[in-house]
C-alpha cells in the first residue's frame, strides 16, 4: 500500500476488525502512546468497534498534557518580564498554570506571540534586536531536531538576544515508568508513529526485553491503527512480546539519524517532571553546557518549584491509562474545550479533547464512520 486512501480503506478496515474479533480470548488493556492516535481512534469510532475483552487506554503522547504547570508557571513568569517577547505553539498559550495562562497575560499587555516553528522565533530575534526572545520548547523526540537547530542558528548568528525554556521530554523512558507504576494496567503498546521516525525501533527492543511487553510501531489512518492493535493481540494470545512496525512506510530502523544528530549536539538527557507521572529518570532533555547563553532557566535564574495543582482536573489519570475521559466528573459539564479545567481538554491531542469532540456530541454511529 502506497497511498493514503488505502489506509482509510473500510473494506480493509472491516476485515482486519474481522481478523481481531477471531483471535481475542482473553482480556486486554492496550495503551496508544500518541494523542494523535487516540484522536484518530475516537474520531473513527475505533474503540467502540473492538471486541468487549479489548480496552484500549490513552497514553502520556501528548506535549501540551504532560508538561507541567510548575514549567507554565514559569513560562508565565518569564512572559511577564520586561522587555521579553515570548514565543509559543499556540496551544500552550490556554493551559491553565496555577492562577492564570498565557492568553490571558497576553490580553493583558503581555508580549506572548505564536510561532509554529523555533526558526521563526530566530528571525524575530535578529528583527527586533532590542528585545528578548524567549521561546518555549516544549514536545517529544518530534519537536526537539527543530529547537536543536534554532539553537544552532542563534550560535551561528551570534545571537546575544534569543534564548529557549527547554521543556522536552522523551516518549521510551515514560512507556517504561508507566509499566512500574503501582496498578499498572498496560499489556502493550502501540507506540507514537510520529517519535519512531525520529528514534527509529531500538528504543523500543530494549523496553520489549525488559518488560516483556508487545511493543507495535503503528501510524495514524484507521488501517494502520488496526494492524497495531491486531499485531498486538495477536502477541497477547501467544505470550509473545517483541518490536513490530505496521507503520514502515515511515519509520525506518535506524529513524532520522540527522534529527538525532542536531539533538545530541545541542541537548543532554536528564531527569524531568512530568504532568501526571512525576518525575521520570532520564526522560527529559536540557541544553548543554556549551550553548548556556541560550537557556532561558539560566538566564533568569528560574529554579523549578514543585507547584501545587488546585484544579480538580484528573488529567493525571487520564495520562496513566488509570481512567477515562468521561469518568471525570468535570467532563463536558465544568470542562469543556471552550472552558477547559485542564490540559487535556485544552490540547488538540487531548483526550478529553477527543472524547467530547466526538463521543460528546454523538453525531454518527461508530460502524458509520469507518464503514
Ligand atoms: S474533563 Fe477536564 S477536568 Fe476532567 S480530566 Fe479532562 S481536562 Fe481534566
Amino acid at each position: 500500500m502506497k497511498y493514503l486512501d488505502e489506509f482509510r480503506d473500510p473494506a480493509l478496515a472491516a476485515a482486519l476488525l474481522d481478523r481481531i474479533r477471531a483471535t481475542v480470548t482473553r482480556p486486554s488493556v492496550i495503551m496508544e502512546v500518541c494523542g494523535g492516535q487516540t484522536h484518530a481512534i475516537v474520531r473513527n469510532g475505533i474503540d467502540q468497534l473492538l471486541p468487549d475483552k479489548i480496552t484500549l487506554v490513552h497514553g502520556p503522547g501528548c506535549p501540551v498534557c504532560v508538561t507541567p504547570m510548575s514549567t507554565i508557571d514559569a513560562a508565565m513568569h518569564v512572559a511577564q518580564l520586561p522587555n521579553v517577547i515570548f514565543t509559543s505553539y499556540g496551544d500552550m498559550l490556554r493551559v491553565p498554570g496555577s492562577t492564570t495562562d498565557l492568553l490571558s497575560l497576553r490580553a493583558e499587555g503581555a508580549d506572548v506571540r505564536i510561532v509554529s516553528s523555533p526558526l521563526d522565533a530566530i528571525s524575530l530575534a535578529r528583527s527586533c534586536p532590542n528585545r528578548h526572545v524567549v521561546f518555549f520548547a516544549v514536545g517529544f523526540e518530534t519537536t526537539a531536531p527543530a529547537t536543536a537547530m534554532a539553537v544552532l542558528q542563534a550560535r551561528t548568528h551570534r545571537l546575544t538576544n534569543f534564548s529557549a525554556l527547554v521543556a522536552h521530554v522523551l516518549i521510551p523512558p515514560a512507556m517504561s515508568a508507566l509499566l512500574q507504576l503501582p496498578g499498572n494496567r498496560v499489556q502493550a503498546y502501540l507506540a507514537a508513529g510520529h517519535v519512531c521516525t525520529v528514534t527509529g525501533i531500538e528504543p523500543y527492543d530494549r523496553l520489549c526485553r525488559e518488560f516483556r511487553v508487545p511493543v507495535v510501531i503503528s501510524g495514524f489512518e484507521p488501517v494502520d491503527l488496526l494492524a497495531g492493535i491486531l499485531s498486538a493481540v495477536e502477541q497477547l494470545e501467544t505470550g509473545e512480546s517483541r518490536v513490530t512496525n505496521v507503520y514502515a512506510r515511515a519509520v525506518g530502523a535506524a529513524g532520522n539519524t540527522h534529527a538525532q544528530d542536531a539533538v545530541t549536539r545541542v541537548f543532554e538527557v536528564a531527569d524531568r517532571e512530568w504532568r501526571g507521572l512525576g518525575s521520570i529518570p532520564a526522560s527529559g532533555l536540557r541544553l548543554r553546557s556549551e550553548f548556556a547563553a541560550f537557556d532561558t532557566a539560566l538566564r533568569y535564574d528560574l529554579s523549578p518549584e514543585e507547584t501545587a495543582d488546585p484544579s480538580p482536573c484528573i488529567s493525571g489519570d487520564i495520562l496513566r491509562g488509570v481512567k477515562r475521559p468521561f469518568e471525570c466528573p468535570a467532563f463536558g459539564t465544568r470542562c469543556t474545550p471552550e472552558s477547559p479545567l485542564g490540559a487535556t481538554m485544552v490540547s488538540s491531542e487531548g483526550a478529553c479533547a477527543a472524547y467530547y469532540l466526538y463521543h460528546g456530541r454523538g453525531r454518527h454511529s461508530a460502524r458509520e464512520r469507518i464503514t
